[in-house]
């Protein structure tokens, strides 16, 4: 009797054992199943959490673990190599592979705005103000500023190999930091290379990028 008492025990120590278990194992997967929804959601704020940790960077809805610098854009519905934002103007992201011919985009409408602005200017001195040719000449005045303002930003940034994405979330990306938190761009690498990696001279640093990656990076994310 008293061994059945004490089978009977150790049973139910055991089954209360499993039940432990198994509630740890179920809190467990609660905690890494939050952690893979957080990182599909935002895609970003998780890489705070564990930037060493390649389940940080898992994109849901590509099905991959994205690269370093990817992100994964929304609009486009995809991860971008170091995406550095998404343009509505080109109705694209911009990453490395186009990220030229933006520029290009930048320097001609900055020129081609700041060219009306002066043709502008000839006419109104020629023939006087009309309505149309205010509106003409506050269109450019405004625009022509701004793009202006784009395309130094983006030599700025391709200047110290810092994406527009990066230079907004800096102090979410953990990897944009050192030992004190303190920002610090682990890819920079010098104004002269910086930009010679921006214009594809010469290939990009890929830091904590394993073979697996590479790969990804080569052929499932644009
Ligand atoms: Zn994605
Ligand atoms: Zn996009």
């Amino acid at each position: 009797m008293g061994r059945a008492q004490g089978g009977g025990g150790d049973a139910r120590v055991a089954r209360a054992g499993r039940a432990g278990a198994a509630r740890g194992r179920a809190r467990g997967q609660a905690r890494a199943l939050g952690g893979v929804r957080a990182h599909c959601g935002g895609g970003d704020a998780r890489e705070a959490e564990a930037p060493t940790n390649p389940l940080s960077r898992l994109c849901h809805t590509c099905h991959i673990v994205r690269p370093q610098r990817a992100k994964h854009c929304r609009i486009c519905d995809r991860c971008c190599v170091m995406m550095d934002h998404h343009c509505n103007y080109v109705n694209n992201c911009i990453g490395p592979k186009n990220r030229v011919y933006f520029f290009m985009f930048l320097v001609c409408i900055t020129f081609s705005s700041y060219i009306a602005i002066y043709l502008a200017k000839q006419i109104v001195d020629a023939f006087g103000w009309t309505i149309l040719r205010c509106l003409f000449a506050l269109l450019y005045g405004i625009f022509g500023p701004l793009f202006g303002f784009m395309l130094l930003t983006t030599i700025f940034l391709a200047l110290i190999n810092l994406t527009t994405n990066e230079r907004i979330n800096k102090n979410r990306y953990m990897y944009l930091k050192d030992e004190k938190l303190d920002f610090k761009n682990p890819y920079d690498r010098g104004y002269l290379k910086n930009l010679m990696e921006y214009f594809n001279i010469i290939p990009p640093v890929l830091l904590g990028i394993d073979q697996n990656e590479g790969e990804l990076f080569a052929t499932r994310v644009v």
